[in-house]
């Protein structure tokens, strides 16, 4: 696997860098009142085909900050969430949120509605999808007769994750957790998935975090329902059988992969930086999703 090169973290006053992975940078707070809580950046950056390129999208930090906000006050009444506060540092004001500090369960917590990516591989080889047995003839961007909840667990940077089945899950969590991390799942995927249809954009599957507090509670974290942590299609293109377009970052794919890029997918380096209508283009994008979704302009 490639190496993921990143650019340093911004140096934060009262703040602690702890991590940083393709697209955030995780502090913690070490000073004034939220002192103990962390402090989750979202960059700029964007990745494709797990490399984190050079060129940077302009405010998507802040659009898929603020979308993660709208979708966890969306499902407040399902699941407590992590945020505790959007007073932040100036410095990445509008795109970083304060958070409690969860031990967060080693536990990718996916649900799908559809097929695609990873779970179309799997289902390929084995007609399985995470130990869970899939009708025959199902194909790229196939309906499932229901949403399943299909665990994987966390890789290094710059590795794939890889998809576990439930008993994997069981084994790390426990019986009682990995209930609960499923059945979560799934209600947080219904309850997003109709509310994106309703506005015209299919929810084909989505990656969620939880952790938990002292006292046990199961609480929400990370990002959510981000084009970065979840699949977006536009309701109108859905067409099983080819891949589909995505919201996001179709348009970088195709031109990494066009001519007109250079770039030999085989070779192992990064994608070159990108054009500025590229970027531009992948920008506008990104604030449709944000308006369409939340329905407020950005
Ligand atoms: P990648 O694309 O590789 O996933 P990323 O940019 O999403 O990278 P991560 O490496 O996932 O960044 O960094 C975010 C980290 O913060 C994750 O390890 C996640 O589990 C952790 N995290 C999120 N919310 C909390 C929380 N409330 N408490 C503790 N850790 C958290
Ligand atoms: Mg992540």
């Amino acid at each position: 696997m490639a190496d993921v090169l990143l650019p340093p973290a911004p140096t934060l006053p009262g703040a602690r860098h702890l991590h940083s992975g393709k697209v955030r940078d995780l502090y913690e707070l070490t000073d004034g009142p939220h002192a103990g809580h962390l402090l989750m950046v979202a960059s700029d950056r964007i990745s494709i085909f797990d490399f984190v390129l050079d060129s940077t999208i302009p405010d998507k930090g802040e659009i898929l900050t603020r979308m993660s906000l709208w979708w966890f006050e969306q499902l407040a009444d399902l699941v407590p969430h992590h945020v505790v506060s959007t007073e932040v540092p100036d410095a990445v004001r509008g795109r970083a949120v304060v958070c409690e500090r969860l031990a967060m369960f080693p536990v990718e917590c996916v649900a799908r509605g559809y097929l695609t990516g990873s779970g179309l591989l799997d289902y390929d080889a084995t007609g399985e999808v995470c130990g869970i047995a899939l009708p025959e003839g199902l194909v790229d961007g196939s309906r499932l007769p229901e949403p399943i909840f299909t665990p994987a667990t966390k890789a290094e940077l710059g590795e794939h994750d890889e998809n576990v089945d439930y008993a994997a899950v069981e084994s790390a969590v426990g019986g009682e957790t990995a209930a609960a991390l499923r059945e979560l799942t799934l209600a947080v995927y219904a309850r997003a998935e109709s509310l994106a249809r309703e506005r015209g954009i299919i929810l084909a599957d989505t990656k969620l975090e939880m952790g938990a507090r002292p006292d046990g509670t199961i609480v929400l974290a990370d990002e959510v329902l981000t084009p970065d942590s979840s699949r977006f299609w536009p309701a109108d293109d859905w067409r099983p059988g080819r891949a589909q377009p995505s919201y996001d970052k179709q348009i970088v794919r195709n031109w990494a992969l066009s001519a007109a890029s250079g770039w030999d997918r085989a070779s192992g380096e990064a994608p070159p930086p990108l054009p500025p209508e590229v970027v531009e283009r992948t920008r506008s994008r990104y604030v449709e999703a944000y308006e369409r979704l939340t329905g407020e302009s950005w």
